[in-house]
């Protein structure tokens, strides 16, 4: 008999996890050259899971040149297509069978729900690989209509060695949007976790070598922003960095590029996405379940929660009802039982900075029309789901990205006052806007300047749709989709003079 999978099952899976704690460079674990650790903790316990390898620069020197010596040989950049895919679907597989493994490691790393993670790594994170390992030998370059005297082709090519500097939200996750068209492409990468959670992605590297990729193709230096990102943002040696992250973090790398070799610099930042429910929305129980995940999904740390949800009065006082109900029905607790919603946050700093902005919100005047205090009597960081209604745009909870479970109702009339209030911050990431009305959908799509813009949804797309921000939220890059490849490549011309 298959035994149930309570938190008890979890608990016993976590305590018989092997650990990792080394870095990852040229297809072996190895400590960091100077022998630093760094404690890293399970944030919803407040105890040490273990010490993790704290790269610096001369560690990134390592991983560089092992990167730069595989990728100059050929063995991944210029191998077939064909073997190229089918290393990357081995990898989908095997993160598919060690599906558990990895969904307990990053519940304990980062406090994420046991839930949330076996969905995202059973599900979204093999897709990424497959994806990319599928589009690997359907992928042409192009012939320009020339003479008949000269043959010009247009050919894509691997960048070369490229630094994938990663948030803490989404470990694993990210890790994927970025290794698998960075792959796919024939680069060699240098990966750089969040200090908060650099677990799987250790244990990801290792299950490449286990599919096929050679040493040296993917290297994870674990370590703090200020030394390894920083060595990574500077590295003369490496040819892009794609950055996901702060908005005054991403700033850091556009610097450090200028101060080093120009590499560009591929950046998904934050956030303060507008939900906008228009005066003819239906208040329905998708609607309800939609506004509920877009402000407390992941613990309200994602950069695109829509915490500003700009309601028209006309619904308001129906809508508002309908998601406290649900927002009451929300379990926070041990992310490693299957039955919770909402785990803890990632650290102890982090919870401090959630509940910080909670503080403004009402001394700003904004009211609680529920939670607004500290979890009592919780071990670990957590926050308890907030609902702040009486927000006025000009409030710092409203213009701020607060990256926890915090949910602000703005109340407007018109089609034209929610438009105005969307628009109205420096972030441009996503929005969703509810209405029956397909004209005013589009005119809304169409007049908020934002990457993705999702209509009678919260929905960020997927693995083929493009994602990323306008204005501070990011740089012309775009994860996913088909266009995510040309952060990883070069363009040229070869033009043949065939008379
Ligand atoms: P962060 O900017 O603090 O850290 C991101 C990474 O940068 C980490 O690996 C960190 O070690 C590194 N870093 C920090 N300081 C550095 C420095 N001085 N030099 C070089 N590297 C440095 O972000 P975070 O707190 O890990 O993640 C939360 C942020 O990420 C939020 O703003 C969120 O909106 C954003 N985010 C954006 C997307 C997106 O796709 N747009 C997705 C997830 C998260």
């Amino acid at each position: 008999m298959t035994e149930a999978k309570t938190a008890d099952f979890y608990h016993r899976r976590a305590g018989t996890l092997a650990i990792p704690r080394d870095a990852f460079i040229d297809g072996a674990f190895r400590p960091a050259l100077s022998g630093a650790v760094f404690d890293n903790v399970n944030p919803a316990t407040g105890e040490a899971i273990g010490t993790v390898a704290a790269c610096d620069a001369p560690d990134v020197d390592l991983a560089v040149a092992a990167a730069r010596r595989v990728f100059d040989a050929g063995t991944w950049s210029r191998a077939a297509p064909e073997e190229r895919k089918a290393v990357m679907l081995r990898l989908a597989d095997l993160v598919r069978a060690h599906t558990e493994e990895l969904a307990v490691l990053e519940s304990i790393d980062s406090g994420k729900t046991i839930r949330d993670c076996l969905h995202e790594i059973g599900n979204e994170v093999p897709t990424f690989f497959q994806w990319y390992g599928e589009l690997i030998d359907k992928t042409f370059g192009k012939v320009a209509p020339t003479a008949e005297s000269a043959v010009a082709m247009i050919v894509k090519e691997p960048i070369g060695v490229v630094g994938l500097v990663l948030p803490w939200n989404f470990p694993l996750l990210m890790a994927a949007w970025k290794l698998g068209p960075a792959l796919a492409a024939g680069c060699s990468v240098v990966l750089k976790p969040a200090e908060q959670t650099p677990l799987t992605a250790l244990r990801l590297a290792e299950l490449a070598m286990e599919a096929g990729l050679p040493s040296g193709v993917l290297n994870v230096v674990p370590g703090f922003g200020e030394t390894a990102g920083a060595a990574i943002g500077r590295h003369m040696d490496i040819d892009a960095v794609s950055f996901t992250g702060s908005t005054e973090v991403g700033a850091y790398f556009l610097r450090y590029s200028s101060e080093s070799n120009l590499k560009p610099v591929g950046l998904e930042m934050g956030g303060k996405s507008p939900f906008l429910v228009l005066d003819d929305a239906t208040i329905d129980d998708d609607l309800v379940n939609f506004a509920v995940t877009a402000a407390f999904w992941n613990g309200g740390q994602n950069c695109s929660a829509n915490m500003r949800q700009i309601v028209d009065r006309r619904v308001r006082d129906d809508f508002l009802s309908r998601v406290l109900e649900r927002v009451k029905a929300i379990r926070l607790g041990d992310p490693l039982d299957p039955a919770t919603d909402l785990g803890s946050m990632v650290s102890a700093e982090h919870q401090a900075r959630v509940l910080g902005y909670i503080d403004k919100g009402k001394a700003e005047g904004a009211r609680v029309a529920f939670g607004g205090d500290a979890v009592k009597g919780q071990a670990g960081y957590f926050v308890g789901p907030t609902v702040f209604d009486d927000v006025a745009p000009e409030m710092t909870i409203a213009r701020e990205e607060i990256f926890g479970p915090v949910l602000g109702l703005i109340t407007v009339t018109s089609v034209e006052e929610a438009i105005r209030i969307a628009r109205d911050t420096e972030y441009g990431l996503h929005a969703s806007v509810f209405t029956r009305d397909i004209g005013k959908a589009f005119r809304v799509a169409r007049a908020l300047p934002c990457g993705t813009v999702s209509v009678n949804a919260f929905s960020e797309g997927d693995v083929k749709t493009p994602f990323g921000g306008y204005k501070r939220s990011g740089s012309l890059a775009r994860d996913n989709g088909a266009e995510a490849m040309d952060q990883y490549t070069q363009t040229k011309t070869i033009w043949i003079n065939a008379a």
